[in-house]
């Protein structure tokens, strides 16, 4: 922003308020602006309210600086000059005010007024095009006008405003959104539109908070692209209802028929009643999901062909769609219930550093596990988004074997970590942990890695629900 500032201080030998206010006129486009101020610098200035067109409402006796007339401390009856003694404030109506402040057009007014104005403006208004309290009067008020009769908090808050007034409209720069972090981001890659259709911008700020540089939707929506996930979470807002059963929290054993809750992130079910073992999300038997023959990825087409001849077409397309969507909503809760469970881990385990001649490091795997069976959770949870837009294809086969053994290791991680954690059991425990958490970090790569490349060499076909 100052390289900016300076040089247009430098080419028209302005002074730097001036500058400043020129580019925020012209949202930071220099070059626009030096080529319309070459062109015609009186009509910049005017549009810019640096100075007022001629035959704008102006004050009966125009004073030609920024002038400050205060009142003496002396005892005089003498006045100190006409404006302040016949001075009548048009705001507050104070006929003695402490001082009386105008900008370049003369409109006056007391000093207390124009604080208040200003204080309005920037902290409860966020503005910082700010002009002159004159009605019909479009003159801006000068950066060092607020600086100096804005008080620090308002000039602080001023300069922030213009920061992200600079920020928002420079197409490589964002701020990073998560509360409270000030943090900008610069990503230069993603500064057009048509980036956007290649690639999924995702960015960590300094302060590790990971973002999408091109949309809003999810902190980190890889390996879908920014339009499709829009595109997915409205269709999932629009049939948000007849997909709501499928959240519930309960199922009934495929044996037995016997409620069973879930309460952890881990996808093995096991009947208390009937020890039927079966997997949550396909329903089917657990022992299948070990070797492979475990498709409980894939939406299967030939029930979908059975089906048709019993159901509606258009109660086919939503099993469709819900196939979908069950495992999309599975993995963010899975994701939420193993956070949940590793809080009670963590306590656990600070306990046990305290009980045991473990060191505060060695405890550590539990947490690196979780960290990635939340990451790899969400990269699952869009990867089903995707493949409800991909056109069965040879690509897509391979985009679901990287899914597939993406969740494989996934669930085995999660597992692992459902597993009672005791100070004997703890060496075993984490180097099984460790191996599968850096196994799982690897399946990650290689699903987020494959699916870019794919962007790139336009290798995902999409079927007609989406318009690319
Ligand atoms: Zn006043
Ligand atoms: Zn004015
Ligand atoms: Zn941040
Ligand atoms: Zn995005
Ligand atoms: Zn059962
Ligand atoms: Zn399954």
């Amino acid at each position: 922003m100052r390289a900016d500032v300076e040089h247009v201080v430098s080419i028209f030998g302005l002074d730097q308020d001036s500058a400043r206010m020129l580019l925020r006129d012209y949202n930071w486009n220099s070059e626009r602006l030096i080529e319309k101020y070459m062109d015609n610098p009186t009509e910049v200035q005017i549009k810019a309210g640096l100075q007022n067109p001629k035959g704008a409402p102006s004050s009966v006796t125009p004073i030609a600086q920024p002038t400050t007339t205060r009142r003496s401390t002396r005892k005089s009856t003498a006045p100190i000059s006409p404006v302040a003694t016949k001075f009548v404030c048009p705001i507050c109506c104070d006929d003695e005010p402490p001082a009386t402040l105008s900008l370049q057009c003369g409109h006056q007014f007391c000093s207390n007024c124009w604080a208040q104005y200003l204080e309005g403006k920037v902290r409860e208004e966020g503005e910082c095009t700010i002009r002159c309290m004159e009605n019909g009067c479009s003159l801006l008020v000068p950066d060092s006008f607020i600086k100096q009769h804005g008080g620090t908090p308002v000039y602080d808050r001023f300069e922030e405003l213009v920061m992200r007034h600079y920020v928002a409209h420079i197409a490589h720069l964002k701020f990073c959104p998560a509360p409270g972090c000030t943090d900008t981001v610069s990503c230069r890659a993603a500064a057009t539109k048509s980036a956007l259709e290649t690639m999924v911008p995702a960015v960590t700020c300094s302060q590790g908070h990971t973002f999408c540089f091109g949309c809003n939707v999810d902190s980190d929506h890889r390996p879908v692209l920014c339009r499709i996930a829009r595109f997915w979470l409205k269709k999932c807002q629009d049939d948000s209802e007849t997909a709501n059963w499928i959240k519930t929290n309960t199922k009934e054993c495929t044996k037995c028929q016997s409620t069973i809750e879930k309460n952890g992130g881990c996808n093995h079910m096991t009947c208390k009643k009937c020890k039927h073992e079966f997997c949550w999300v396909c329903m089917g038997p657990w022992v299948d999901h070990g070797t492979q023959w475990y498709s409980c990825n894939r939406y299967d087409d030939k029930a979908a062909i059975d089906a048709r001849d019993a159901q509606s077409k258009s109660r086919i397309s939503l099993e469709r769609y819900l196939h979908y969507y069950n495992r999309w909503a599975n993995h963010e809760q899975s994701a939420r219930l193993s956070a949940d469970l590793f809080a009670k881990t963590e306590k656990k385990m600070e306990e046990m550093q305290l009980t045991t001649e473990l060191t505060w490091i060695e405890v550590q795997f539990a947490k690196k596990a979780v960290e990635e069976v939340l990451r790899c959770r969400t990269t699952l949870k869009w990867t089903y988004a995707m493949a409800y837009y991909l056109e069965k294809s040879n690509a897509k086969e391979l985009f679901e074997d990287n899914q597939r053994d993406l969740e494989k290791a996934v669930e085995d991680l999660s597992e692992l970590l459902e597993s009672p954690i005791e100070p004997e059991t703890i060496p075993d425990l984490r180097s099984k942990m460790t191996n599968k958490t850096v196994y799982v970090q690897k399946r990650n790569e290689i699903m987020l890695e494959d699916t870019a490349n794919g962007f790139k060499e336009g290798r995902w076909t999409w079927n007609e629900t989406v318009t690319l």
